[in-house]
C-alpha cells in the first residue's frame, strides 16, 4: 500500500518550502490540492509535474474513494492546501480521518502555518493557547463564540480575512474590553507587520492607515489578567495572591 503525505506549503514566502516537502511532492504519484490552478504555480516554481486532483470542502467526501484506490494500488499521494498546513482551517480532515480509521499510513511533512508563525513572534504566552480559527461570520454568533472563551487563562488565536478584520476588532472590544491584542499581518511576505494594543487602538491605526487593513491576518488575544479571573470567580484568593506575588 502507498502512503498519504500531508505536506505543508508556504504561507507567502516560497523559500519556506522545505527540501523534504519538495522531494515528497516530486516523488508523489498523485497530488490532491485544494485549488489545482493555485497549486500548479507552486509546482511549476519547483519544476514538479505530477497528476493533480482537486480536494476541497465541496468534494472531499467523494475524493476519499479515489485516493483510497490510489493508495491500494501502491501509489504515494500528497495532500496540499493553498497555503500552510492542510487541515488547519483548510480541507483534509475527512480524508485523514477516513484513512486513519482504516489504518492507512499517513505521514506529516511539517512546515509553515500562520498560527505557529504568528505565535512564535507575538510575545504572548505560548504554554497554553486556544486556536479558534475563523469565528462565525455573523456578528451575534461571533460575539457568542468570543464570550464562550474570553475568560479562559490561555492565549486566543484567530484567523480573519481583510473584509471582516475591523468588525472582528469591534467585537473584541465589545466582549473583551481593554484586552491586549496582537495582530500578525502578511506573515513571511513583503509587508509583514505586527501591531499591538487594545482593539480600539488597533481600529484607530487602521482608520489612519488603510494599508493596515489589507492582506491576511492572525489575531491573538492575551490571556485575561489575574484580576479579571478573580472578578469572574474563576480563581480563589490564594491562587490570585500567588499569581500576583509571582508577577
Ligand atoms: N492552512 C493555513 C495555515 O496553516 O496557516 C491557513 C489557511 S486559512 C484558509 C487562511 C487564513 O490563515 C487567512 O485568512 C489568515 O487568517 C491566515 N493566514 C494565512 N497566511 C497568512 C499570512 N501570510 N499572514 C497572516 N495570516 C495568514
Amino acid at each position: 500500500k502507498g502512503a498519504l503525505y500531508v505536506v505543508a506549503t508556504p504561507i507567502g514566502n516560497l523559500d519556506d518550502l522545505s527540501r523534504r516537502a519538495m522531494d515528497t511532492l516530486a516523488q508523489a504519484d498523485l497530488i490532491a490540492a485544494e485549488d489545482t490552478r493555485h497549486s500548479v504555480r507552486l509546482l511549476d516554481h519547483i519544476g514538479v509535474r505530477v497528476p493533480l486532483i482537486s480536494l476541497h470542502e465541496h468534494n472531499e467526501t467523494s475524493r476519499i474513494e479515489r485516493i483510497r484506490q490510489a493508495l491500494d494500488a501502491g501509489q504515494q499521494v500528497a495532500l496540499i492546501s493553498d497555503a500552510g498546513t492542510p487541515l488547519i482551517s483548510d480541507p483534509g480532515y475527512r480524508l485523514v480521518q477516513a484513512l486513519r480509521s482504516a489504518d492507512y499510513t499517513i505521514i506529516p511533512v511539517p512546515g509553515p502555518s500562520a498560527l505557529i508563525a504568528a505565535l512564535s513572534a507575538a510575545g504572548l504566552p505560548t504554554e497554553r493557547f486556544l486556536f479558534e480559527g475563523f469565528l462565525p461570520a455573523k456578528g451575534a454568533g461571533r460575539r457568542q463564540r468570543l464570550s464562550d472563551v474570553v475568560d479562559l487563562p490561555v492565549t486566543l488565536v484567530l484567523y480573519e480575512s481583510p473584509h471582516r478584520i475591523r468588525q472582528l476588532l469591534e467585537d473584541i472590544e465589545t466582549v473583551c474590553g481593554e484586552r491586549h491584542v496582537v495582530i500578525a499581518r502578511e506573515l513571511t511576505k513583503t509587508f509583514e507587520t505586527f501591531l499591538q494594543g487594545s482593539a480600539r487602538s488597533l481600529l484607530e491605526r487602521m482608520a489612519d492607515d488603510a494599508d493596515q487593513m489589507r492582506g491576511e491576518f492572525v489575531v491573538m488575544l492575551a490571556p485575561p489578567p489575574p484580576k479579571e479571573l478573580a472578578d469572574s470567580g474563576q480563581v480563589d484568593g490564594d491562587q490570585l495572591l500567588s499569581s500576583l506575588l509571582e508577577e
